[in-house]
């Protein structure tokens, strides 16, 4: 589809722009703005524990958040761990993305159908709801915002991206702590939301600031009748904020990183971690910008009904890298060579940003532990 024809995602305003002051939700009306979502239609996305981690699920009660819990996260490990209080949001990032309900990981795009008249060829109605995303971290909505800008604002489109993300409402939630495994302050991208959403809470312990992005979140916060946050209230969110800056401790040094790892294609790192790394695809799966996808196509047993499926791949698994009857990536070194220089390196030069925002997904749910800033600082240090 032309980009012409899609529909424009209402970019949110820089939060230094706006002029709404930062209104004040008292925790016992938490439970009042998940309702107000669901009664204007909205399908509520929120975090929620799920087989030992906190996932993103439909959410439809306040007490389905994960009220006094956190986790711990390094390289290859994640463990929920109980909080001393009673905080809603006092985790960082689970495996789980928004990624999964805007870049859906499997889905019919096409079909076929044999009659009497021969073949029939049919794009599938899409389901679009309209979803309300509770929960989003400021490296989130940086990832969102990559998202938006390959699958939007490129050559080629994604209506069905396009679509979801255009009704999307997005409530963002500052981190008011860290991860062994974050480093957005490296890239840029947190851990205070700046940009990119609809409304932007902060939790204290009676209730959460309430920061205005678009118009859309000025009319929930007017509807739910929010007063202004007072001086303390706004101070102690900022604190939060800070304390969460304080604690992130990796760090990816960005300096002319681009030309770093171009001009390193051949250094012997590669070969290093081609030992460790096992080609399992989790740090595509997980990580919120990657947007490799594969097509085919499948029949039923007659023969009379053809479906055309799209579904995430990665580029750690060789066929997606199958060219004119051959493999260019046949070995584990010139694929994970490819994920991360992508990432860091020609990410820039088809997007103008980098293709990483700093969540550390993709070190904690690595089998092997591998940390892209590791392997990229191993890369530098040996420069002359
Ligand atoms: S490459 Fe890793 S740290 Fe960077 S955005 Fe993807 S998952 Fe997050
Ligand atoms: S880097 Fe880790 S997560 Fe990624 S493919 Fe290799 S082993 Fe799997």
């Amino acid at each position: 589809m032309p980009n012409s024809e899609l529909p424009i995602v209402p970019a949110a305003p820089a939060a230094t722009d706006l002029v709404p002051p930062t209104r004040w939700l008292t925790l016992d009306r938490l439970q009042g703005l998940i309702d107000l979502l669901w009664a204007r239609e909205y399908r509520v996305i929120g975090p929620q524990i799920r087989s030992g981690a906190i996932v993103y699920d439909e959410l439809r009660h306040q007490d389905e958040l994960p009220k006094g819990w956190t986790e711990e996260q390094s390289a290859g490990k994640y463990r929920l761990r109980q909080r001393q209080d009673d905080q809603r949001f006092g985790y960082n990032l689970g495996p789980h993305s928004w990624k999964q309900y805007l870049f859906p990981s499997r889905i019919v795009v096409g079909t076929a159908q044999r009659d009497d008249r021969g073949w029939r060829f049919d794009d599938p109605p899409q389901e679009t709801p309209a979803y309300a995303f509770l929960g989003v971290r400021a490296c989130e909505l940086a990832a969102i915002a990559v998202q938006d800008r390959t699958m939007i604002h490129d050559q080629y489109a994604d209506p069905i991206y396009a679509e979801r993300r255009q009704r999307a409402l997005i409530i963002a939630v500052n981190c008011s702590q860290a991860a062994n495994t974050c480093f957005c302050t490296s890239m840029d991208t947190g851990p205070r939301c700046r940009s990119g959403f609809d409304l932007a809470l902060t939790e204290l312990e009676t209730g959460f600031t309430v920061e205005i992005g678009s118009p859309r979140g000025a009319e929930i916060a007017e509807t739910l009748s929010l007063r202004e946050a007072r001086q303390a209230e706004s101070d102690s969110a900022d604190e939060r904020c800070a304390r969460a800056v304080a604690q992130i401790s990796k760090r990816l040094d960005t300096t002319d990183i681009r030309d770093l790892l171009l001009d390193n294609l051949e250094h012997p790192r590669w070969n290093d971690v081609a030992q460790r790394c096992l080609s399992c695809t989790n740090c595509t799966l997980v990580c919120p910008t990657c947007f490799c996808c594969s097509v085919s196509e499948a029949s039923d047993l007659q023969g009379d009904r053809v479906e055309r499926l799209r579904q995430w791949d990665s580029c750690f698994n060789s066929e997606i890298s199958y060219m004119n009857g051959d493999l260019v990536r046949r070995d584990i070194r010139s694929r994970y060579r490819q994920w991360l220089t992508h990432k860091l390196a020609t990410w820039h030069d088809q997007f103008d940003s980098s293709g990483c925002v700093g969540c550390g997904r993709c070190i904690t749910w690595c089998p092997v532990g591998i940390d892209l800033t590791e392997e990229v600082a191993a890369i530098r240090e040996d420069q002359p």
